[in-house]
């Protein structure tokens, strides 16, 4: 792993680097700040699968399934994403309708140390300075802490280019399920 790390050091100096890869405070290339096709391009190959896997006894979207989750890797900026926010929206679907005030400062705690130590800083520096600009957490309740959270997902998504999302519907995304 050490001489993997080393080349990728004598890489990164020797080579220009592709579009997309991020650096980290540390001047070496941040996987956890950089998109896999971005990766992908920089060490110029596939994505390194832990086990062969076997088709022989399992259908072609099994097969894919399987090749998704078996790539157990250090995830890149997308899936630390997905799963962060997972975290995130579910916690505020789980916060408490009445939360007592400690519940509310310790909340408000988790959101300012979670800025500061998300693992893609330049997504954790831009986190910030939303919340620095008039959208401090919102954890009186239940509701406004979910729709606080969604916007806070709202302005990345704007920032990728994404569409944005209803939140009137936090709820049914995250707590309840949707209406039929
Ligand atoms: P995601 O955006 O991860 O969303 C997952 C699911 O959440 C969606 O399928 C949808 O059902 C639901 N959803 C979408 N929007 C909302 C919403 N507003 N409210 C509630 N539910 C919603 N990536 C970067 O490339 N650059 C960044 O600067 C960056 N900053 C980030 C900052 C933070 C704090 C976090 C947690 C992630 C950041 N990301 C950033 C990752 C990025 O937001 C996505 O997670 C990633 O691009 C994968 O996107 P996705 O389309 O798979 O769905």
């Amino acid at each position: 792993a050490q001489r993997k790390e080393q080349q990728q050091d004598e890489d990164t100096k020797s080579k220009p680097l592709p579009k997309g890869v991020v650096l980290g405070p540390d001047g070496k290339p941040c996987r956890t700040c950089t998109s896999s096709a971005a990766w992908r391009a920089m060490m110029k190959g596939p994505v390194a699968q832990s086990k062969p896997i076997s088709t022989s006894n399992t259908s072609a979207a099994q097969a894919a399934t399987a090749l998704e989750s078996q790539s157990d890797c250090p995830p890149d900026v997308e899936e630390l994403g997905r799963s962060t926010w997972t975290l995130l929206h579910t916690m505020t679907a789980q916060y408490p309708e009445r939360p007592s005030l400690t519940q509310q400062l310790e909340t408000k705690s988790f959101i300012g140390l979670f800025s500061k130590m998300y693992p893609c800083w330049h997504c954790a520096d831009d986190f910030r300075s939303w919340m620095k600009g008039g959208n401090e957490p919102r954890v009186s309740n239940r509701d406004e802490f979910g729709k606080w959270m969604c916007e806070a997902h709202n302005a990345v998504n704007v920032k990728l280019g994404k569409k944005e999302f209803d939140c009137n519907k936090w709820e049914e995304r995250w707590r309840t399920g949707w209406k039929d």
